[in-house]
């Protein structure tokens, strides 16, 4: 079995993040840029399968060149190879363009299944999983908590607001799984050493000879969001209870 391994380099979260306020994108050129965590997570369901039967893992990024490094990891996680889509006019590319460039990339290379993240941390779009798989026209099986992997099906649990509902579907298709999936293992000191010996294709948007042109949505402005206020402080003088019961009903929290 062939697994697509979709990872996304993203900033570190714990960093500060901005906008430029002239293109009103993500400014990707400062702080540490990352393997957003909940692809790792992505990774570790595929590796995990990979652990059981030998499948074939391939993690694949769009992403200018210093997104290599977000292959790095995976291929020192487990994956046995890597796929780079790089080329400048996919620079500030919007989710439908993102979608189609990966799902061209997808079809290319050939995939039994693929694995996204539920939402990435940067853009938080939570579509292109499903984008993709309109492309390839696939089944898509999102959101999903649990993963069982067939020779040819894929089945899940997703949870709702009323319950958890299961989920399957045939192969080849897409997943896209939640933070509750797995717990990303860390690359072990051999894996770091062979990970350099590993293949990583380049491809350019001309490889893909798609029929269209990359598309942009504006951002047309962007505001800071205000800072927070310092609160309310109840001090106890006796009456705490009855303070916080009041803030809590003039708020209509209660
Ligand atoms: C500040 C900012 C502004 C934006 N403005 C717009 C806008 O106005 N209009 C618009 O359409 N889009 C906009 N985007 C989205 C962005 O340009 C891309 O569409 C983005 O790369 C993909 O969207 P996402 O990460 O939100 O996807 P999601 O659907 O949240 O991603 C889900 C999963 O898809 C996979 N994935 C997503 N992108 C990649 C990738 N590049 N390589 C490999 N795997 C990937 C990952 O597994 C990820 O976990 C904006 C993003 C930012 C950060």
């Amino acid at each position: 079995m062939k697994i697509l391994v979709l990872v996304k380099q993203v900033p570190d979260t714990w960093g500060e993040r901005s906008l430029d306020s002239v293109t009103g994108a993500l400014i990707r050129t400062t702080g540490e840029q990352v393997i957003d965590e909940i692809d790792e997570r992505a990774l570790e369901v595929a590796l995990q399968y990979k652990d059981a039967t030998n499948a074939e893992v391939v993690a694949v990024t769009m992403g200018p060149a210093r997104a290599i490094d977000v292959l790095r990891k995976s291929l020192a996680m487990g994956a046995d190879s890597g796929i780079h889509l790089v080329d400048d006019s996919l620079a500030g590319s919007d989710l439908g363009w993102t979608a189609r460039a990966l799902a061209g990339v997808i079809a290319l290379d050939g995939f039994d299944l693929v694995i996204a993240g539920n939402e990435s941390t940067d853009g938080r779009g939570g579509v292109i999983p499903a984008m993709i798989a309109e492309h390839l026209g696939v089944p898509n099986a999102t959101f999903l908590d649990t993963v069982t992997i067939a020779p040819n099906s894929v089945a899940g649990e997703r949870a709702t607001d009323y319950g958890t509902v299961d989920v399957s579907a045939s192969l080849p298709a897409v997943i896209s799984i939640t933070e509750r999936s797995a717990e990303p293992r860390f690359p072990s000191f051999r894996g770091i050493l062979g990970a350099k010996k590993k293949p990583v294709k380049t491809i350019s948007l001309s490889d893909l000879q798609l029929d269209s042109e990359p598309s942009r949505s504006l951002v047309h402005s962007t505001s800071k969001r205000p800072p927070h206020s310092a609160g309310t402080k109840v001090i106890d003088a006796g009456d705490a209870g009855m303070q916080l019961a009041k803030f809590l009903a003039d708020n209509r929290l209660i």
